[in-house]
């Protein structure tokens, strides 16, 4: 392995996010030929890396960028993820497959295994990885939500194969991964894609110090979210991925480069947002049934335990990861209005991880959670 490979980038240092395209994690009733247009746009304005998963709409969001990409193939570069439940060996060739068949290509530029699976050795994972680049199916290989443990196991493995990147949330709202995912990804040269580097469509805005982007957008005669997206390509080796069906919000996002922040400004950026998730008592915690996203979720400590849902890895799992000692990205709260009961949070996302944290420890550890005012 190479460990000092060039960084210069085969596209534009912001991609596409296509979570939401043909729906979220359910398939939704969409107009077509109006996403179509929408990720073809993006490509002609430069945002060429196009990110999707299997598990998006069910596949639908890997058939539409399929048809978006039709006779363009060899100007973008395609991500896509495997599902966790698809780790072993045979799953990741069969989940390759039926990538390659919805997207309408015979290769992959980047295939990234969405999230850790802790029942399956990584072993095996990553030879059906090392097969598929074998016969060119797939360029490159990388990893999503994984730790930074788990990035140096899985590279420990492959040390022919240098890892590309690992897909983790990072915004202003959420800076978990400048802990310890991003010196490492510096340190191996790989790179971190930034998910949901928007705070899905938030930008800021439910941070106390949001006046602040507020100020310099005026400054710099750019939108909140331009400011936002040059700060993080600023952190290094990071590639944001907005998912953006507004054409307005993809030229914004695609020009979001084309001006520089002064050191001073963005030492103020780092400074006013916060990176420290706060530690939240699990009684102060309501557990909703609607979060984001439109994901099923565990109400009680027994459907967790149970994990009817197949949730993979399983809260048990999960909770058994956290005991190790590996950092969690945080859980996301919002502030109740009424705090009856003694509960002060709705918790709206990150509820596999706050029930594994629950059982992890009894629900006597705080949690750790970012705490949205708004
Ligand atoms: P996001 O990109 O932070 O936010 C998307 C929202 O921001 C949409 O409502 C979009 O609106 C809006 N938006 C986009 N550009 C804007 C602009 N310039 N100004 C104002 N609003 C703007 O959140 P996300 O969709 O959660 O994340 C992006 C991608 O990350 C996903 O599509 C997916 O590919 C990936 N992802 C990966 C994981 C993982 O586990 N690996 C998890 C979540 C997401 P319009 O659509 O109306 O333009």
């Amino acid at each position: 392995m190479d460990s000092s490979t060039d960084l210069r980038l085969p596209f534009f240092p912001i991609g596409q996010g296509c979570m939401g395209i043909g729906g979220q994690i359910q398939v939704q009733k969409v107009d077509e030929q109006e996403q179509i247009h929408a990720i073809r746009f993006g490509i002609e304005k430069g945002l060429s890396l196009l990110d999707t998963a299997e598990v998006y709409a069910g596949g639908y969001s890997e058939l539409i960028i399929g048809k978006a990409i039709h006779g363009i193939r060899d100007k973008v570069f395609l991500a896509t993820k495997f599902s966790p439940e698809n780790s072993g060996y045979k799953e990741v060739i069969a989940a390759a497959e039926g990538s390659l068949r919805r997207l309408g290509t015979d290769y992959i530029d980047l295939y990234q295994a969405h999230w850790p699976n802790p029942s399956i050795p990584i072993s095996e994972t990553m030879s059906a990885l090392a097969e598929l680049v074998s016969t060119g199916k797939v360029k490159n290989i990388g990893l999503s939500n994984f730790s930074k443990r788990e990035m140096i196991a899985a590279q420990q493995i492959l040390p022919s194969i240098k890892l590309y990147s690992n897909q983790l949330e990072y915004n202003l709202f959420d800076r978990f991964v400048e802990h310890e995912i991003l010196p490492h990804c510096k340190l191996t040269n790989s790179l971190l894609i930034a998910y949901s580097p928007l705070d899905r469509g938030r930008n800021g805005s439910s941070h106390p110090s949001n006046e602040l982007l507020n100020e310099l957008s005026k400054k710099y005669e750019r939108t909140n979210s331009q400011i936002s997206l040059n700060w993080l390509v600023s952190r290094g080796n990071v590639v944001p991925i907005p998912k953006a069906t507004n054409s307005k919000h993809i030229e914004e996002n695609a020009s979001s480069l084309d001006f520089q922040i002064s050191f001073e400004d963005l030492e103020l950026i780092n400074k006013a947002f916060d990176s420290n998730p706060q530690l939240i008592p699990t009684n102060e915690i309501n557990v909703s049934a609607t979060g984001e996203g439109d994901r099923k979720v565990y109400q009680s400590r027994s459907e967790a335990i149970e994990n009817n849902l197949n949730l993979s890895p399983s809260p048990l799992e999960l909770a058994e990861f956290i005991r190790s000692g590996e950092l969690a990205k945080p859980v996301r709260l919002v502030m109740r209005k009424d705090d009856a009961k003694g509960l002060k949070y709705d918790l709206v996302e990150g509820r596999l991880r706050y029930w594994a944290w629950v059982l992890a420890f009894n629900g006597e550890k705080p949690v750790p959670a970012y705490v949205r005012y708004t």
